[in-house]
């Protein structure tokens, strides 16, 4: 049952690095780590050691500190068992449904493929925390580099069956582009009304607009609600389409905005 602390540390143009620490066993994980330097700046800013990289797919904005974290700290590397080729590093290979400890916190593993093929998602269930990397963004998703629709469609489906009141930290601040493309598709929603309305003071402020609740983007982001009537007749499909072509032209359209 043991809670870890998060701190979000912004890399690269919009990039997040995350550290989860669980105090009672003293361990720490760096998620995604793109860059070192700011890594470890904020390990000793906060007097703790590193003992594992969490890597949810094998860009290199996600991976770029690996090599060197593992250098200096000597931390363990965790990774999809089917991406290890291109993990760099990597020391602990796993898969669908798998549990490991961090510390005295369990952390369960999600496959999500679509933004690649071997795209994961970390959660931390007693903490409420999903990281989620590249798969859901606020407002959004990512990319189909390696996956089909259908395959990204059945990823967000699972990350949104989790439980309401999970905390999702994405790796990107993609939120104030996001919620552009957002208002056209459903314009008469009024959760994403008052999602885009909080980004626009979060962003003026230049402050984060992640974490989110799944609570929130079911509620608000259009790729979670690809099975909605409002967001087929915004694609012009009716009201009993196949949620994943929904989805399919939903992110063909956004990849064009
Ligand atoms: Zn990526
Ligand atoms: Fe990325």
């Amino acid at each position: 049952m043991a809670k870890i602390v998060v701190e979000q540390i912004p890399v690269l143009a919009d990039n997040y690095v995350y550290l989860a620490h669980e105090p009672l066993g003293g361990a720490t994980a760096a998620i995604d780590p793109a860059v070192p330097e700011p890594v470890l700046e904020r390990l000793a800013a906060r007097g703790w050691t590193l003992t594992h990289i969490l890597n949810t797919h094998h860009h290199g904005d996600h991976t770029g500190a690996n090599l060197e974290l593992a250098r200096r700290t000597g931390c363990a590397v965790v990774g999809a068992a089917r991406d290890s080729e291109r993990i760099p590093g990597i020391t602990q290979e796993v898969s669908e449904g798998e549990t490991f400890m961090l510390g005295h916190a369990a952390v369960t593993v999600l496959e999500v493929p679509g933004h690649t093929s071997g795209h994961i998602a970390y959660w931390f269930a007693d903490s409420h925390a999903l990281f989620c990397g590249d798969t859901l963004f606020s407002l959004g998703c990512g990319r189909l580099f390696e996956g089909s629709a259908e395959e990204m469609w059945a990823s967000l489906r699972k990350l949104r069956d989790l439980p309401p009141d999970t905390m999702a930290y994405p790796a990107h601040e993609y939120t104030a582009s996001n919620a552009r493309f957002a208002r056209l598709v459903e314009r008469d929603n009024e959760a994403l009304k008052a999602r885009v309305e909080q980004v626009e003071r979060l962003r003026a402020q230049n402050r984060p607009t992640v974490p989110v609740s799944l609570a929130d983007e079911r509620a608000a982001n259009p790729f979670l609600r690809a099975d909605t009537a409002a967001v087929a007749r915004a694609v012009g499909m009716g009201p009993g389409s196949d949620p994943s072509q929904v989805f399919a032209e939903l992110r063909r359209r956004k990849d064009v905005f």
